[in-house]
């Protein structure tokens, strides 16, 4: 039931969850059998190995919540590819972010509807706290990739 709550995505399977420090632990678990290889889009059956990430999302109930979420490493068997192994990519997920996209996109808003300090404190205030700083490099972030699309077309 948690899962759909979560709506994250089907692949994706709750398997713990605890309410300890004023925060929502949630252990997910990945069921994917295949992937595609983010170079060559061949299917992927076979997994290198595993890797945990903590990441943060959305509050519930007004409290944190801190996902640990183990990944999959897939090998790319496309004899022509570059990409030998890697790693699993999650629709609501970036590769190498701490927090859910829908969590970042709550920090962008902020960030982007007053200055960063005052910013940081919602995000407290909201448990979905991030330093000025996180906040700062999610509006960069933003820019970046605007320049990385007009200059795509
Ligand atoms: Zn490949």
């Amino acid at each position: 039931m948690l899962d759909t709550i979560l709506n994250l995505d089907d692949n994706v399977e709750v398997i713990h969850y605890s309410k300890q420090n004023e925060q929502w632990d949630i252990i997910l678990k990945l069921i994917t059998k295949a992937t595609s290889c983010p170079s060559c889009n061949c299917v992927s059956t076979r997994i290198h190995s595993k890797y945990t990430r903590r990441i943060q999302d959305l509050p519930m109930n007004n409290l944190m919540v801190c996902f640990t979420i183990q990944l999959n490493k897939w090998y790319c068997d496309n004899s022509v590819c570059q990409t030998k192994i890697f790693t699993e990519r999650l629709s609501w997920l970036e590769s190498y972010r701490r927090r859910t996209k829908r969590c970042e996109d709550v920090l962008r808003k902020i960030a982007f509807s007053t200055s960063c300090l005052q910013a940081e404190k919602i995000s407290y205030e909201l448990k979905v706290p991030a330093s000025n700083d996180t906040l700062l490099r999610i509006i960069k972030n933003t820019f970046q990739w605007d320049v990385f699309f007009v200059f795509g077309n």
